[in-house]
């Protein structure tokens, strides 16, 4: 059961309703968010829900029945939107487009992924400056050196960060210069993080585990908000199969089965999905189609050079290609 409180609500009223769900036989756990207050109340007795929905101080109530409960639809039919300001919104009935390089490299390499965004009109830049790396011997970022320099030239010329946290430590020095912390698949369920997360009120994108499944991904999304923070995206990033001739299954039924289930935004991330550049665009395509609220995938200006996943990374002409042709499916799919 969810309780959403009244602004404000005093002490006293508080009190007499944590008390009132204890009465019933409920676990009460008290949720305080950017946007609101609420009591999560976990317990399988039944009870008369007018009897909680009448007290003072109550604003609404929802059984909810799945594991997880404040990202759950049944409880907030609205969907999602964040707002990381300047007019850039994620969410439903916007198409965002999430682009650059899997690691930030240099200064020249970031004014020239910046200048290409801007002529396309996309208004985040991805870029990792922490990279899990699966050896330990290849390059792992600049790190928050690195983040600085890419701060510096985003804002200088208005476009958004989105950039991998790692560990719990990193966030405190990365928070003044990212608009959108990520999540890697390796990361998903690293709870200490999710948790920590939840306090530091900055957008996440949460990319789905390596073998992750859908169940879980969304249960790491509650912990991010019961942590306090309700600006979540949820990822699909590919899925670990016995198929080697891709280096994941983007797995596209994830989207619709996700945005029935969460009132979150739903991004693909079809660069990891599948691996091969030459492949990235259809498999965007198929995530417009399938409904997905934006893609993040990967481009550099010399893709053969780049220090990580070049292999899956698309230059800047193809890039543009892939933005004119996203557009126009998303166009397509809202006029169905
Ligand atoms: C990345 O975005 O470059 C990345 C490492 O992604 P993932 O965590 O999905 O592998
Ligand atoms: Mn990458």
């Amino acid at each position: 059961m969810i309780i959403q409180l009244q602004q404000g609500i005093p002490d006293q009223l508080l009190e007499v309703i944590l008390q009132e769900v204890k009465g019933i036989g409920f676990k009460a756990n008290e949720v305080k968010t950017q946007e609101a207050h609420y009591i999560v109340g976990i317990g399988k007795k039944d009870f008369d829900i007018r009897t909680l929905g009448q007290l003072p101080g109550v604003a609404d109530i929802h059984r909810v029945s799945d594991e997880y409960k404040l990202i759950s639809r049944k409880w907030r039919v609205n969907p999602t939107l964040i707002d990381l300001g300047d007019g850039v919104v994620i969410g439903e009935g916007n198409f965002s487009i999430m682009a650059g390089p899997c690691s930030i490299e240099s200064e020249r390499q970031i004014e020239l992924v910046v200048e290409h965004l801007k002529a396309n009109e996309v208004k985040v830049m991805r870029g990792g400056v922490f990279k899990p790396r699966s050896s330990p011997y290849a390059f792992r970022g600049l790190g928050i050196d690195g983040l600085k320099m890419f701060h510096r030239i985003c804002r200088e010329n208005g476009i958004k960060i989105i950039t991998e946290v790692m560990q719990v430590s990193q966030i405190e020095d990365m928070v003044d210069y990212v608009d959108v912390f990520q999540v890697g698949a390796r990361n998903s369920q690293n709870f200490n993080l999710l948790d920590a997360l939840g306090e530091a009120q900055k957008p996440v994108l949460l990319k789905r585990g390596i073998s992750g499944t859908l169940e879980e991904l969304l249960q790491a999304a509650e912990y991010i908000f019961s942590n306090g923070n309700e600006k979540i995206m949820l990822c699909e990033r590919g899925i670990r199969s016995y198929e080697n001739a891709y280096r994941n299954v983007l797995d596209l039924n994830a989207v619709p089965v996700l945005k029935a289930k969460t009132h979150l935004p739903v991004i693909v991330d079809p660069s990891h999905g599948i691996g091969l550049r030459d492949h990235v665009e259809p498999m965007s395509l198929a995530a417009v189609m399938a409904g997905a609220d934006g893609v993040i995938y990967e481009t550099h200006q010399k893709p053969e050079e780049a220090f990580s996943d070049g292999q899956q990374t698309v230059n800047f002409q193809e890039s543009e290609r892939l933005i004119r042709r996203m557009r126009q499916a998303f166009e397509l799919r809202e006029s169905f």
